[in-house]
Parts: structure tokens; C-alpha cells; sequence
């Protein structure tokens, strides 16, 4: 039995969320089907922000929906709000992520709120779940997507105490799950190991979820230092799609065939069939004309020694 590792195909949202062409849902909900071919089974499929704001997730309730007629799949959505929270539920969101920023300045400039407020946002939708659960209705989980864990690019250091402390405010506000994210790529393999020590010391098993950003080329590395802490879902995005907003043309999330590459080589089993999923990184590029890709594995091709163990 090979050790499973669960990968969370983010693209659809965080590659997603900073370019300027909005996708149509049909390029979308074939990016899925062809990622879901390869064995991708999570998917963080939309963002539930106001369309005015966001106009590329205007359609996130049709892609959750698509994403659902798929076969055994899982459906991740990204809710800033009640609001968002809500319209994420109502759409069958099987897991919600609030993200939470543990950078106070980061916080303030991008959600308008700070963090103690956020917390107190995030309890307000664990109760609306529980309320929906008791009605009948979906029993989402929900998770603390800590942001900028690692540093800001507006306040630069982030203390490891307030990660910590953020960390342990979600879980006492109802969080189902607690996950660190370097959302600007500032993470450092040994920062990693410390911080994942000292946050898994509080949340324990509800510590689960790792998002790295490959912007200075340290993704996955950082998957490697909590791999060996017993981490088991990282989010990843399909040709590293994505970037920083604060970094115009840096690459962005690990990229998901590298990710699945490196867990298969390893002898961790993925589910993922990584020819097929290859191919599915042609199809978004078609999808995408002009867009740069950042994964290496699908120019360099897979090695002649590698034996995908799914399909041996
Ligand atoms: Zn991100």
C-alpha cells in the first residue's frame, strides 16, 4: 500500500482570479473533465465574491455544478464572507475556505477588515452551516485558509506567534481545518518545518492543508519540509497558472504535473495519471494562447525510468 497524498487543483481559482480575460465556463468545465481524466479528484473550483469585483468568477455557481457531475470529485470554493459563504453552500461547496490573513496590514488593504474581525466572519459562517446542517441541508466543512503566513508584501515579516495565535482564534471559532498558504512565495523550506511544528502543536490533526507559491522557485521545496511532518493535501495549480499581484509576471502556484511528478516518483500515490494529466496542461494552454505556463515536467517530458504505479 503506497502512502496517499491528496492534491487540490486551485487553478480554477487562484490562476484564475488575477488574469484579465475572463475564461468562458465551457473552456472552464473542459479543463475540469480533462484534469478529472488524469485522476484529479479535489477541486478548488470558484470564488464567490461579487461579480462586479471579480467578473472571471462570475459563473462559479455553473463550475461548482460542473465540477459535481463529475464523478467522485470533492469541491473546494473560496468565500471571503457570509455572503459568499452562503451563496457557496447553496451551490453544494463540499468544502468552504475562508481565507484569513495573518498579516494585519494585508488584511486591512485587501479584505478591509481586521483580522479579529475576520475571525468573528469566519464563526458567523460556521454557525449559518450548522444552521443548514440541522435544516437538512449540505454539511460543508469548513476551512481557515491562513494567508501570508509566511510574509507580506506590504508589512514584510509575519511574527510566527500571531500565525499561531490566528490559527488557534479559527479553530475556537468553529473551523473544521486550519491551513497555512504563502500566498506571495516568501516561504523558506526551514521557516516551514517551524511554523507547521508550531501551529500542528496547537491544531494537531486539523492542520492539514499546505499552498505554496512558486515564485522564487522554493514551492516544492516547502511541499518536501511538511511532507515529512505528515501534511497529506497540498493545493497546486495546472501549468503553475497564476502569478502575484504585487509581482507582475511571477510564476505562480507549485504547479500540479510537477506536484503529482515528484509524490509518483517518490512512491506516494496520487491517484494521478500523469500522461493524461500532461495532456490536460496542453489543453489549458490552448484554452490560454499567449499565457506563460511555469510547470517543468510537461516540456521536459516524463524520464524513460518513470513507471506511473496507477497504471502499472
Ligand atoms: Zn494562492
Amino acid at each position: 500500500m503506497r502512502d496517499p497524498v491528496t492534491i487540490v487543483e486551485v487553478g480554477l481559482r487562484d490562476g484564475l482570479q488575477i488574469l484579465d480575460r475572463v475564461v468562458p465556463t465551457a473552456d472552464k468545465l473542459a479543463w475540469l473533465a480533462a484534469e478529472h481524466r488524469a485522476g484529479v479528484r479535489r477541486f478548488e473550483a470558484a470564488s464567490f465574491v461579487p461579480p462586479k469585483l471579480l467578473p472571471q468568477m462570475a459563473d462559479a455557481a455553473a463550475v461548482v455544478a460542473g465540477a459535481r457531475a463529475l464523478p467522485g470529485t470533492v469541491v473546494h470554493t473560496l468565500a471571503p464572507n457570509l455572503k459568499g459563504a452562503a451563496a457557496a453552500l447553496a451551490a453544494g461547496s463540499d468544502v468552504i475556505v475562508l481565507p484569513l490573513s495573518a498579516s494585519e496590514a494585508h488584511s486591512r488593504a485587501n479584505i478591509r477588515k481586521s483580522r479579529e474581525e475576520s475571525v468573528e466572519e469566519l464563526a458567523r459562517v460556521c454557525r449559518a452551516r450548522d444552521e443548514s446542517v440541522r435544516g437538512g441541508g449540505h454539511a460543508a466543512r469548513i476551512d481557515a485558509g491562513i494567508s501570508t503566513a509566511f510574509g507580506c508584501t506590504i508589512q514584510g515579516e509575519v511574527p510566527e506567534d500571531e500565525v499561531v495565535r490566528l490559527c488557534e482564534a479559527c479553530l475556537e471559532a468553529g473551523a473544521d481545518r486550519v491551513a497555512l498558504a504563502d500566498t506571495v512565495g516568501y516561504a523558506d523550506p526551514a521557516q516551514v518545518r517551524r511554523l507547521y511544528t508550531r501551529v500542528k502543536a496547537v491544531a494537531g490533526d486539523r492542520l492539514q492543508g499546505a499552498h505554496f507559491h512558486d515564485t522564487r522557485g522554493l514551492g516544492l521545496a516547502n511541499v518536501l519540509a511538511v511532507l515529512d511532518l505528515g501534511i497529506r493535501e497540498f493545493d497546486s495549480s495546472l501549468g503553475g497558472l497564476g502569478g502575484c499581484p504585487h509581482a507582475p509576471g511571477a510564476s505562480g502556484n507549485v504547479a500540479t504535473e510537477d506536484l503529482a511528478f515528484m509524490l509518483e516518483s517518490m512512491g506516494f500515490d496520487t491517484g494521478i495519471d500523469l500522461e493524461a494529466l500532461i495532456e490536460a496542461q496542453r489543453l489549458l494552454a490552448a484554452i490560454l494562447p499567449g499565457q506563460p505556463l511555469h510547470g517543468k515536467i510537461a516540456a521536459a517530458g516524463l524520464p524513460k525510468s518513470f513507471r506511473s504505479p496507477v497504471h502499472a
